[in-house]
């Protein structure tokens, strides 16, 4: 199969019809074989009856229905276990993103060999303030932290080869972070694609003001669990060791002080001594921290766990 197109949806009922129709007319003219997966992110509209009716009609067009809302990244995960084409290309389902950009994207990935192409909105149909700006900061800040030169991280129109969408586990909301998942499970070939950006047609946007907390939280976690969470020890048990060694070495110091002089001073009378047991304190505070991440790494296999109440096809 030559695509799979992942389409995570919350609350999309009207815009579901055109946006298949529209992908299925822009496969038909190139003659992909393709499936359209539905991910229904626990909608509380009918958008679940339009995916059945829809895949009644075409049965390239699949469907997942969460239990309930678990968010984007979670309707992504599922959506990329399920998907079989050699090319996955994920897109919001609210119109926002153009099914014409499929054959260009595909190219891209097929010919110019990348691991992953990300859109970018670079004109964006979106509020200025609350939207354009923010990102505008989270975009740069990404940049920074993965050394990945993207303008727009966080659009929902992608492509991916097939075994790079098998490599990754998104979830919390780590779609923001996609192609740092990639990168760091060894996919280096990551290029962008600008793209036409369109207004929502139908509904309103999924997202609200606290995607600006989400979003650095997650930033800060992507980090972290890039690079220590099989080894939380390295990082914890390093600043551990360090602040513990500095509150023995004062220690030692202050008592062979006291050993020299007996009479120069007390020993809790001492800025030094305070210092010192500071110092030993967070050192295994640190430790303990780092222990005990450890443990929880190792036992953690349901954090990618979601109720599915229905498929379809799949
Ligand atoms: N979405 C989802 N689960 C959620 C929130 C959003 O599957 O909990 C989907 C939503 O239906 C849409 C895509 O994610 O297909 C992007 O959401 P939205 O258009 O609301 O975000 P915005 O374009 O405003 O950033
Ligand atoms: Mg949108």
């Amino acid at each position: 199969m030559d695509l799979s197109i992942v389409v995570p949806l919350y609350n999309e009922e009207e815009s579901l019809p055109e946006l298949c129709s529209w992908i299925k007319s822009v496969c038909d003219l190139h003659n992909y074989s393709y499936e359209i997966i539905l991910v229904d992110d626990g909608s509380s509209d009918d958008s679940w009856k339009v995916i059945e009716k829809l895949s009644l009609e075409n049965n390239l067009i699949k469907g997942i229905r969460f239990q309930r809302n678990y968010g984007k990244s979670a309707a992504l995960n599922e959506g990329f276990k399920a998907a079989k084409g050699d090319i996955v290309i994920t897109m919001d389902a609210d119109l926002q993103d153009s099914p014409d950009e499929i054959p260009e994207l595909r190219r891209m990935i097929l010919e110019d060999n990348f691991d992953l192409i990300s859109g970018w909105k670079k004109k964006r149909f979106d509020n200025k303030l609350t939207k354009n700006l923010p990102s505008k900061f989270f975009n740069a800040a990404t940049r920074k932290v993965s050394k990945i030169n993207l303008h727009d991280f966080n659009c929902g129109l992608k492509a991916y080869k097939n075994k790079v969408v098998k490599s990754i586990e998104v979830y919390g909301e780590m779609h923001r972070y996609i192609p740092l998942l990639a990168k760091w499970s060894g996919f280096t070939k990551i290029g962008e694609k600008v793209v036409e950006h369109r207004a929502r047609k139908y509904g309103v946007t999924k997202f609200g003001w606290e995607r600006f907390i989400n979003g650095f939280l997650d930033l800060i976690s992507i980090v972290f669990v890039g690079k220590f969470t099989k080894k939380p020890m390295h990082f914890f048990g390093l600043w551990g060791t360090i602040f513990f060694v500095i509150g023995i070495l004062i220690t030692l110091s202050l008592i062979i002080l006291k050993m020299l002089d007996p009479d120069s001073f007390s020993l809790t009378n001492r800025p030094g001594f305070f210092l010192a047991l500071t110092a030993i304190i967070i050192g295994m505070q640190l430790f303990l921290a780092g222990f005990i991440s450890e443990l929880i790494s190792r036992n953690a296999p349901g954090r990618n766990v979601y109720l599915i109440e229905d498929k379809i096809g799949l």
